[in-house]
């Protein structure tokens, strides 16, 4: 395997960790989520997005790899950056999810440039459509929240001032 391909396949690794971890913690904030109906339903949305995800990467690195541990759990890597999402039981843990979405949304777009870029020098085009795919669902979800924060916010204060349940 040629070093550009090892490092394919391991960013592909990196990439499924972190989108095990996205649905988790997507599934996890949209259970908890009643009085905020429309950040719950797209979270809900994303939630779907991700698991598609998940089974495209596993395509995606079934049809390059050669070894049998193809998905190896290299959730640890992921970990770090989804136990900070997790500080969600704090009076204002919607505004933390939100500020956590919009941070972990950038991490995936990151991550997805890194890999488009890798797999247009390997010339995989299949593979770089499928992730320009994954690219635009990441891109809509961060748009999504940096276009709402600012009313979820409102409804946050507004909620909390009146004195009723702002939490999630
Ligand atoms: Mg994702
Ligand atoms: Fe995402």
């Amino acid at each position: 395997m040629t070093d550009v391909k090892k490092h394919f396949v391991n960013w592909l690794r990196d990439a499924h960790a972190m989108e095990e971890q996205a649905v988790t913690m997507l599934n996890g904030q949209a259970g908890r989520i009643e009085n905020y109906p429309s950040l719950k339903q797209r979270v809900e949305e994303h939630a779907r997005e991700s698991e598609s995800q998940v089974k495209a990467l596993e395509g995606l690195l079934a049809r390059l790899d050669t070894s049998s541990s193809t998905v190896k759990d290299t959730t640890g890597k992921a970990a770090a950056l989804g136990h900070g999402i997790g500080g969600m039981l704090s009076h204002d843990e919607v505004m933390k999810g939100v500020i956590s979405n919009y941070a972990f949304e950038h991490f995936e777009i990151a991550s997805y440039k890194v890999l488009i870029a890798t797999a247009e020098q390997l010339g995989d085009s299949e593979a770089a459509s499928v992730l320009r795919g994954i690219l635009d669902q990441e891109q809509a979800m961060a748009d999504w929240l940096d276009k709402n924060t600012d009313q979820i916010t409102r409804d946050f204060l507004t909620r909390d001032a009146a004195g009723q349940t702002a939490k999630a």
